[in-house]
């Protein structure tokens, strides 16, 4: 499929040092961005589907890199169904798993942590719901784990452990599974701050030090904060990328953007939610996020995109998170919200306003044009000129 996007206000390209793209216009073909900025008259010619943005703001999809998922689209935690589809509908494409904790029963003998991210990989590889992609199956790393299991889990396409729910005696105990899960590939991501089950420990920067992960989970609480002075030990002693959660501690939250931006590590700034958790279904807990470090920082609203967009997308090496030629098309349309005091979204969310979502098309498939079920009404709607497409993406598709 072909789409050409017209008329847009704002490009946001999910690239903090870069952030806007000059242009209105945007061309995608067979799931894959062609064009950003400048379309040309014989790609809108061939195009089998033309979006008249009406003015709104084009930015990349949202990327959550802690969702609580399970198996299918529900959340035992909230026993809520359909919430991933629901996230889309806040400005999620993309999911990754913060591990499978919350599965009924699930095991934790050597075995059992092995087939239950196998099975959360494979399943989630046959599965888009709402056209959202979720990278399912996070080893949750254990003592009684061997470097071959690594290697073994690779070879499956399981690419993602987890430090903090295993049973060990202290969180140093990490360290030589975190380094066999580094050499087989992982990405290992590791929980941050005070317990959140009375069986973990709490993982603070001298623990996160030492086990060297590549992604501190909640690094402003999940949901309870780690001490203030361990905040600027992380950014300036580690490479670690710094998470900050919809779920975690807000004060914390904005004192690591500060410091980080302080410390030349923006870079490293990734915005998630950390759910569905005790704090909650979120379908808006990204922009939520988004918009409150862009509200509560002297920083603009095009960064806190980037943290929810490109950062991620390099910091777990994924195809999405720019609008950039070559990249997988995920793509939204945003606006400001009707009724509020701003004119474009990203002037809504610097005042502290969430956005009103009005399109949102994941791998170069729309999976709708017009309003999301979940954000407050636009100030502009995006209208469809032209298609060719037997569809009239008035719903989101639940399978792709
Ligand atoms: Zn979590």
């Amino acid at each position: 499929m072909k789409i050409a996007i017209k008329n847009i206000g704002t490009i946001v390209s999910g690239d903090w040092r870069a952030p806007l793209i000059d242009g209105d216009s945007i061309f995608i073909a067979d799931g894959k961005f062609s064009t950003v900025g400048k379309v040309t008259a014989e790609e809108i010619e061939s195009c089998d589907l033309l979006i008249d943005a009406n003015g709104t703001t084009a930015c990349p999809g949202l990327i959550d890199s802690h969702v609580h998922n399970s198996f299918g689209d529900y959340t035992p935690k909230q026993q809520a169904v359909g919430f991933l589809q629901s996230y889309l509908h806040g400005g999620t494409t993309t999911c990754i798993s913060a591990s499978e904790i919350h599965v009924a029963g699930r095991p934790s003998d050597r075995k059992g942590v092995k087939a239950l991210a196998v099975a959360a990989y494979k399943c989630f590889e046959n599965y888009r719901p709402g056209g959202m992609r979720v990278h399912g199956g996070s080893l949750i790393l254990e003592p009684t784990l061997e470097a071959e299991d690594f290697h073994e889990l690779r070879k499956e396409g399981v690419w993602l452990a987890k430090v903090g729910f295993g049973s060990v005696r202290t969180p140093f105990d990490y360290e030589p599974l975190v380094r066999a899960a580094h050499e087989a590939g992982f990405t290992v991501n590791a929980h941050t701050g005070g317990a959140s089950i009375s069986l973990a420990n709490s993982i603070y920067a001298e623990h996160l030090l030492a086990i060297k992960p590549d992604v501190a989970f909640h690094v402003n609480g999940g949901p309870i904060a780690m001490p203030d002075e361990d905040f600027e030990r992380l950014i300036v002693e580690s490479q670690i990328a710094l998470q900050i959660c919809q779920a975690g501690n807000i004060r914390t939250a904005v004192k690591c953007v500060n410091l980080a931006v302080d410390h030349n590590a923006f870079d490293r700034v990734l915005i998630a939610t950390d759910t569905p958790t005790g704090t909650g279904m979120m379908p808006l807990g990204m922009i939520k996020s988004i918009t409150e470090m862009a509200t509560l920082t002297d920083y603009p609203a095009e960064w806190m995109i980037a943290a929810a967009t490109g950062s991620a997308a390099l910091t777990y090496k994924l195809e999405t998170g720019f609008l950039r030629p070559g990249k997988i098309a995920d793509l939204l349309l945003v606006d400001a919200p009707m009724g509020g005091s701003k004119k474009t979204c990203l002037e809504a969310i610097k005042h502290g306003d969430v956005w009103s979502l009005v399109a949102s098309i994941t791998e170069g498939v729309p999976r709708f044009i017009g309003r999301s079920r979940n954000t407050p009404p636009p100030m502009r709607t995006p209208k469809v000129v032209r298609s060719t497409v037997v569809q009239d993406f008035s719903t989101a598709q639940q399978f792709s």
